[in-house]
């Protein structure tokens, strides 16, 4: 049990997305009683954020629980709350363990309009699956022959198509790089990443999937905000509060060794401060947001991590131009022979990093709606252009891979996570030449260890980047806020022995 002056100890926490939340409800729980959230906008949930369009509910951030299953706390939790449709609840769905990708039937479509055999696509999607594996292997191993994740797959994808597909002719093999390519802008959809030479060969398998097929929140992934939120005492939660500065080390007469100072003046003394702001912001703002500065080696981390963006742009129709049963639509440019996941032309051509379409369904709820997924500068980009833009080239996109000159979308809705001046981006992938000492400074307290003649635990750091294996999600995010909540609660619990210093460049 922690101690009396433990439980009095005052605790602000940055930023009420789920991680926050889930750091204040398990310190409110255990008994901590001066826990207060500074929340910079009017809502909470941060990347949990469920919108309308048209008469349903969707998803601009957060859509799935990945790997609904019983060691998934964001499952466990919507369970309990009644969150989930019976058929998330049925053990086989928890038993599937799909690595990661789910096993969508896939509607194939070609820029010559023309819709594709997928059984004719298989050998493709073998080969990409293949690599992905092999991909996932190298952070066991501790090697790296490649210098990234998208060197890596090219070199091979190439390599291999050579060997495999020499029987082929020309034209199936041509169209079988071009699904290579629109697979690896898939990636980059799953991993924010603008492009998969990015994203580092040997860190790209410290992240872990959970057994479960993919389940989504019949309500709204906000149920599970509004739900926790009901746990935690009125008023915890403060918004319109950006925090500007968390000064720490205050050793001149102040009372506590933390001061956060909030854009409008503000100034909030704290014996603890637990940071849950998103990469994409700590990236941008670090020079400001603390003093004094962060240690070097927690600074190189910020900027080795990657944080990129990942759009959504939701389109209705009167009726299906795919198949009944369909749950993605790929879209194979048929000049993209090159592997390529990144545009040239990032103005004039923004449209075709967009990989495809999933198809929300079922359709008795949502009509006829799919939801288009675009990584990169090329989604950046989108984001700065009038609605009506976005719209007329989407409906020429689809026109195009139709061969229907003329579908049109009847309404259209697009996130902007760049834009966002609390996220600047959509989550976070390791970066080249990460490693999981990264992720293990990102996470580590202030001040470090060895710096004893301060009150240790002044700043902690929670949200999904600080999750050692399942940062970029949702479970990861409350996984990290209950870690740091532990922390304090084992801090004031007891004193344990020292931990030995390493190099943490
Ligand atoms: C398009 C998209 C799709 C996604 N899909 C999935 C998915 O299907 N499944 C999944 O598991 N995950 C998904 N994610 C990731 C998931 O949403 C996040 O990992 C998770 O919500 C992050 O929670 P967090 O608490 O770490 O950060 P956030 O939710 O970003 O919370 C941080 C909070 O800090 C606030 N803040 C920032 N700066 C300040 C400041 N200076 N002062 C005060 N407050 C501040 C922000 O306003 C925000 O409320 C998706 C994300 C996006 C963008």
């Amino acid at each position: 049990m922690a101690s009396r002056q433990g439980l009095d100890s005052q605790i602000v926490i940055i930023g009420s997305g789920i991680s926050g939340i889930a750091a204040a409800q398990k310190l409110v729980k255990y008994g901590f009683h001066n826990v207060r959230i500074l929340e910079a906008t009017v809502r909470s949930g941060g990347r949990i954020k469920t919108g309308k369009f048209g008469n349903n509910i969707i998803e601009i951030g957060a859509n799935w629980i990945h790997g609904p299953s019983e060691e998934n706390p964001v499952f466990c939790l919507a369970r309990e709350y009644g969150l989930l449709e019976p058929e998330a609840l049925n053990p086989e769905n928890q038993a599937v363990d799909i690595g990661g990708h789910p096993p969508w039937v896939t509607n194939w479509f070609s820029s010559s309009g023309k819709k594709l055999k997928a059984e004719d696509m298989n050998p493709a999607v073998d080969l990409f699956a293949e690599l992905l594996h092999e991909a996932g292997e190298f952070a066991s191993k501790g090697v790296e022959p490649h210098s990234s994740m998208g060197d890596f797959i090219r070199t091979e994808a190439r390599l291999r198509a050579e060997k495999q597909w020499q029987a082929e002719g020309a034209r199936t093999r041509a169209q079988w790089m071009c699904l290579i390519s629109n697979q690896l802008k898939l990636e980059c959809s799953i991993n924010g990443s603008h492009t998969m030479d990015e994203v580092s060969l040997g860190a790209f398998g410290l992240y872990k999937t959970l057994p479960g097929l993919d389940c989504t929140f019949t309500q709204g992934y906000e149920g599970l905000v509004k739900n926790l939120m009901a746990e935690l005492p009125g008023g915890l939660v403060t918004y319109r509060r950006p925090v500007s500065c968390v000064r720490w080390n205050n050793t001149e007469g102040a009372d506590r060794p933390v001061s956060v100072e909030v854009e409008d003046g503000e100034r909030v003394t704290a014996d603890h401060v637990i940071v849950t702001v998103p990469l994409g912001y700590l990236k941008r703002h670090h020079a400001t947001l603390f003093s004094p500065p962060l240690p070097l080696h927690k600074l190189l981390s910020v900027q080795r991590m990657g944080f990129g963006t990942n759009n959504k742009i939701f389109v209705e129709f009167d009726s299906p131009w795919w198949d009944v049963d369909c749950e993605v639509i790929c879209l194979l440019w048929e000049d993209e022979e090159d592997l390529v996941d990144q545009v040239a032309d990032v103005k004039r051509s923004w449209i075709r990093k967009l990989f495809g379409f999933t198809v929300l369904t079922p359709t008795e709820r949502y009509g006829h709606v799919l939801c288009g997924w675009i990584a990169g500068h090329e989604s950046e980009y989108m984001e700065t252009l009038p609605e009506q833009e976005v719209m007329h080239a989407v409906t020429q996109l689809i026109r195009t891979f139709t061969g229907n000159p003329i579908i049109t979308p009847r309404r259209m809705l697009r996130s902007q996570w760049f834009q966002d001046p609390w996220t600047c981006g959509s989550y976070t992938y390791p970066g080249r030449s990460c490693s999981s000492q990264d992720l293990a400074n990102l996470m580590e307290p202030l001040p470090s260890k060895g710096a004893s003649q301060f009150p240790p635990l002044q700043v902690l750091f929670a949200g999904e980047a600080t999750h050692h294996c399942y940062y970029s999600t949702v479970h990861g995010a409350l996984l990290s806020g209950w870690r740091e909540a532990d922390r304090l609660i084992s801090h004031y619990s007891s004193t344990g022995p020292p931990e030995p210093l390493h190099s943490k460049l």
